[in-house]
Formats: structure tokens, sequence, C-alpha cells
């Protein structure tokens, strides 16, 4: 996945007159029937517009839910058709059937959205087949949606062996921002790798270790570290059994050149809520009826100096547990200190991830990123150093 780009944009295509099937990410939040939050629905507008202007017609195909191959009336696309009309300015048909009959009567400026693709078993599947049936109706492929690329599915992999295709706007920013960071970033090179437990990020861990200058474990998997080199972490959330995985990792870190930087003094309590009476302890000083919830200030400091010394930022998974007051005091504090190098244009800041982007919104520093994926599964697999299938599709 490394390496100089190989997949086409929108702008190696010959778009006029042709239509255009795009793959997008509409999967938005719905609550009574109704939109919460349109930001993917938003997210999509550039590509759409562009591929109009270039004069082609815009077929859009997404998933929504979890139908699992079959039809689920409360899954079908048509009821977030509207929102997207919306937000396009556009005049919006979704057609559940006879595609080739809707393709064939479309207007210039009308977008066809086709039904939920998850509705039929081959999307999953991967199946040539109805990657076969989706091809016919278009003349040229656009995925832009990065967030299912780590999946090989019918409309995301399949379907780019059959139709010349190519990144949209959204895929090729996100692409282009990823490879900046891991592929070929400016050095230093720091990596945060916070969060709840080791045992989810296994794989990200060994791939960071040897790109990195810098990584920085936080949350409670640095408590895990902690109990591997013997520090007794009391009630602390704590995967003994990975005791060796970390020590592997220490090893490999240090044979590859990469400074591991682990807390150098931790926030204790000794009940998980919100206000709870805490001190900060040297991490070997954690009582045994407390538990760390936080990384302290002294940590916070080193981890700015280093922050202030790399060249490029990547970060996944909170410094602590971020939710509850003042435990999310290391991530805000940190967070800053990124947003504010970034700002200054000392720093390219590359963050993802559920709970992180939730962070950084928290902090308030989220804009001041150069870049927040909002990819979850693909941009930690991205991150883990794994092919994305519906990336490798576009650029064989
Ligand atoms: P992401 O979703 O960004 O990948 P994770 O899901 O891995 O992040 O981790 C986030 C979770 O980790 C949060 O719920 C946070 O409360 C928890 N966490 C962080 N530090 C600690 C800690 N010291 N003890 C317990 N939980 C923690
Ligand atoms: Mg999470």
């Amino acid at each position: 996945m490394t390496g100089t780009q190989t997949w086409k944009t929108l702008d190696d295509m010959d778009l006029a007159g042709k239509r255009v099937l795009v793959r997008v990410d509409i999967n938005v939040p719905v609550e009574d029937g109704k939109v919460t939050d349109t930001t993917r629905i938003e997210r999509i507008t550039a590509t759409v517009d562009d591929i109009q202007e270039a004069g082609g017609k815009v077929i859009l195909m997404a998933h929504f839910g979890r139908p699992k191959g079959q039809v689920v009336p409360e899954m079908s696309l048509e009821h977030i058709a509207p929102a997207v009309a919306d937000v396009l300015g556009l005049p919006v048909t979704f057609v559940d059937s006879d595609y080739v009959d809707a393709v064939a009567e479309m207007d210039d400026d009308e977008v066809l959205l086709l039904e939920n693709l998850r509705f039929n078993p081959g999307e999953e599947k991967n199946d040539e087949g109805f990657a076969k049936r989706l091809a016919s109706l278009a003349d040229i492929y656009v995925n832009d949606a990065f967030s299912a690329a780590h999946r090989a599915h019918a409309s995301t992999e399949a379907i780019a062996r059959l139709l010349p295709s190519c990144a949209g706007r959204l895929m090729a920013e996100e692409l282009g921002a990823l490879e900046k960071a891991l592929g070929t970033p400016e050095r230093p090179l720091v990596a945060v790798v916070g969060g709840a437990k080791v045992s989810t990020k296994l794989d990200l861990l060994g791939n960071l270790v040897g790109k990195c200058d810098y990584l920085v474990i936080g949350g409670g998997m640095a408590n895990t570290f902690l109990a591997a080199q013997g520090m007794d972490v009391g009630k602390s959330l704590c995967e003994h059994d990975l005791a060796d995985t970390a020590r592997d990792i220490l090893e490999k870190a240090k044979a590859a050149g990469c400074e591991i930087v682990l807390p150098r003094d931790v926030v204790v309590a000794r009940e998980f809520k919100a206000g709870a009476a805490n001190e900060v302890v040297a991490p070997d000083a954690c009582p045994a009826d407390a538990m760390i919830l936080d990384a302290g200030p002294d940590t916070v400091t080193y981890i700015s100096e280093v922050f202030a010394g790399a060249k490029t930022l990547v970060w996944n998974g909170p410094l602590g547990a971020f939710e509850i007051e003042p435990f999310d005091r290391a991530t805000n504090a940190a967070a800053g200190v990124a947003a504010a190098l970034t700002d200054a244009g000392n720093l390219i800041s590359v963050a993802g991830g559920g709970d992180t982007v939730a962070a950084l919104n928290q902090a308030g520093v989220a804009d001041n990123f150069s870049y927040i994926s909002t990819a979850g599964g693909a941009f930690l697999e991205w991150m883990e150093g794994k092919e994305l299938p519906g990336v490798a599709a576009l650029s064989a």
C-alpha cells in the first residue's frame, strides 16, 4: 500500500456523455425515519458535482445497515433518497429494480440511487455475476467509499475489474492524506496508539514500530506494557497474558530504532467515575486498590516535546479514559499541542478511530488536524499496513 499512487482519479477519465456508477458511503444515522447527521452525504457532493460538470450521468450505489443479503424494508435506501436530494440540491430518483430502464431514461442532471446493495447476497460475497449486472449499467466505475474499501465486495472489488475505474474526490483525498502520513512521511514520524486494549491493536503496534521514529503508547494498553516491565498496576485495566507480546514489541522497536514512549507518571483513582478522587504517581507506584486512568503531566510535557520535534503525527486511541473528567486531561492537552503545531505549519497530523475522533471533537481540535479519518475499520487496516481490496482493485 505504500509507495507511489497508482490509482486514477476523476481527472484522468473522459466523463463526457458517460454513465458513471459511483460507490458511495451514505450509511448515515437515522432516528424515527429521519436522517440525523448528513455529514457522509455532504462528503460525496464534490464527486457528484465534478462528474456532472464534466458531462457524466451519476448513478449512486451504496449499502445501508446489515440486511445480510435479504430485503429488509426498513433498510431500503428509499428512506435516505430525500436527504440525498436535499444535500446535493439535485433531483434524486430512487430505483428498487428495473435499473436498466431507469438508466436509459435518466436526464443529465438527474441522479439515480440504486437500492441497498446488501439486499443482494452477491454483494458481500464479491460475486462476479452481481458485479456484472451492476457494471452493465455504466461506462465508468468510481469508488468514493474509502470506509468500505477494506471489504472485498461486488461493489468495491469485483466491479473495478469490469469497468474503467477511478477514485472519487473523497477517496482520493483520504488516500492522499494517509499516504502523506504513513506511506512517504516527512520525518521524524510519531505515532500515538492509545485506547483500551493491546489485544485489539496488535497488528497496529507491530506495523508502527517498524515505521515510526517514536511510538507513544497510552491509555489502558500502556498498563500492559508497564506490567510487562515488572510494575504493579493494581486494579488497572491490563492484559497480563500479553506480557510476552508487549516485551516482543519493545524489543522489535529497539531493533528498528523506534523510541517507545510510555507514561512517565500516571493518574490513579479508586473509582471509574466522573470527578473521582485522584492523584498523580510514578508509573510503578499505583496503589494495589487503585487503577490508572490517565497519563500524568510529566508524560504530557514529554509527549509535547516529541511532537514539537516531529514533522508527522498519526494518532489512534485516547491517552486515558477521556469520557470521564478529569481523566480526559492528557488526551486534551496532547491534542491541543498537536493542533497548535499543525496550525503553525510545523506538523502534519492525521487521526482516526471512533473514540479518537470523539475525543478530538471533545477537545475542540478536530478542525485543526490536517486530516481526520472517519473511515473506522478501513482506517485501522490501513494503519496496520494491510492492503485494502477496494483500493488494490483500483490500482490493478
Ligand atoms: P478508538 O475507537 O479510537 O480506536 P479504542 O476503542 O481503542 O479507541 O479506545 C477507547 C477506549 O479506551 C475509551 O473507551 C477509553 O475510556 C478507554 N481507555 C483509555 N485509557 C484507559 C484506561 N487507562 N483505563 C481504562 N480504559 C481506558
Ligand atoms: Mg473504540
